[in-house]
């Protein structure tokens, strides 16, 4: 890796304007917590830099290498980040090999030499903590030097940012996101329409298709909650392969879904439905060794004609509702 020396305090600036313009318009969290990653490395100017997340219900830290799909995950309460995190304390260890609290195993399997280590505990807005920050190895005027307390004061400014953004982004996620299924939920579908359906509406075909699980408080009553917390889960992954990148689907409340089609008009989007429907009727959902199968009605409506999203989706709810009438597990897209 190339050896950088310490940067010019105009060149620092630089870097964090370009890192905070980024880190504004970032939506995803993986992307956002790169960036952060980043920007820790850059104040710091260390060879390398990770953001750990202190995930608490498993116990567990993970940081990313390079994407989202790169994430390394350790055991909770694992080396200096387990001790920065435990004790919410700053570790600063310029010589690492002489610190009993340094593992140097890492580096003998990897053959990477870990010659200085700043550890930060990470807090969200009520003091929490909710990671840390790590940097390995400082680069000074001649390569290799050591971190300071100026180095401390720069991660210190990099880690309340850090806390701050990414507690406002999984708070955003939380709150446009159903936790069972991981779809997209009414407020979800909102920001969505939003940010990419209203843009599109008079050069594109906009179909909105409602759709209920027939009969689903029997599945309860017959095999119980979690059994019918498995069958939402199956019906969510079905809807959305079967959609794929045509369109979002979103849990609209309790066992009813909505389908947002960017590019079909009315008679596209019912094939579109009825090809989902078969496909659910076709599938089976496997629950603690029970084979349960489950049908949906659904009911269809183009946006169009000046109509809101409000207004479409209570059109084709009607259509839900003839098709629920008309005998279930079919597609309504005419008026009767
Ligand atoms: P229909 O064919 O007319 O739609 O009949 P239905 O039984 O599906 O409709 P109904 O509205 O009577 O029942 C919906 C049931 O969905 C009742 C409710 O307990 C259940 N439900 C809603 N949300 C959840 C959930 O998150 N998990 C589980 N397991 N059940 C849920
Ligand atoms: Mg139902
Ligand atoms: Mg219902």
């Amino acid at each position: 890796m190339e050896k950088r020396g310490p940067l010019q305090a105009e060149e620092m600036l630089e870097q964090i304007f370009y890192y905070m313009n980024q880190l504004v318009d970032e939506k995803e969290f993986a992307a956002t917590v790169l960036l952060l990653t980043d920007l820790g490395r850059t104040l710091v100017n260390s060879e390398r830099a990770s953001f750990w997340y202190w995930d608490r219900n498993k116990h567990q830290y993970w940081t990313l290498a390079a994407s989202d799909s790169e994430r390394i995950v350790v055991p909770e309460e694992t080396g200096i980040v387990g001790a920065s995190i435990g004790n919410k304390e700053t570790i600063v260890m310029n010589h690492p090999y002489e610190d009993d609290r340094f593992n140097p195993q890492v580096d003998k399997d990897t053959g990477y030499v870990t010659r200085s280590i700043l550890c930060m505990p990470v807090t969200n807005a009520r003091g929490e903590v909710i990671g840390a920050y790590q940097a390995i190895n400082k680069l000074g005027e001649n390569g290799d030097s050591v971190f300071d307390e100026r180095d401390v004061r720069h991660l210190t400014m990099a880690a309340a940012f850090c806390g701050k953004t990414l507690e406002s982004q999984l708070l955003y996620k939380e709150s446009h996101e159903d936790p069972l299924t991981g779809l997209k939920n009414r407020r979800g579908c909102y920001s969505y329409f939003s940010d990419f359906v209203q843009p599109v509406i008079g050069r594109k075909s906009i179909s909105v298709v409602i759709s209920d699980i027939d009969f689903f408080k029997k599945i309860n009553d017959t095999y119980g909650h979690n059994a019918g917390d498995a069958v939402l889960v199956h019906i969510a992954d079905s809807l959305k392969s079967s959609v794929a990148d045509s369109g979002e689907v979103v849990r609209w409340g309790g066992e009813e879904f909505v389908l947002l089609f960017t590019d079909c008009d009315e008679e596209m989007a019912a094939r579109r439905a009825e090809e989902v429907r078969k496909r659910i009727e076709d599938s089976t959902c496997e629950f603690e060794g029970q084979q349960i199968k489950v049908t949906m009605s659904f009911g269809v409506k183009e946006l169009a004609g000046g109509r809101s999203l409000d207004e479409t989706i209570e059109y084709a709810d009607a259509r839900l509702y003839q098709a629920k009438t008309s005998g279930r597990n079919c597609v309504v897209f005419k008026d009767a």
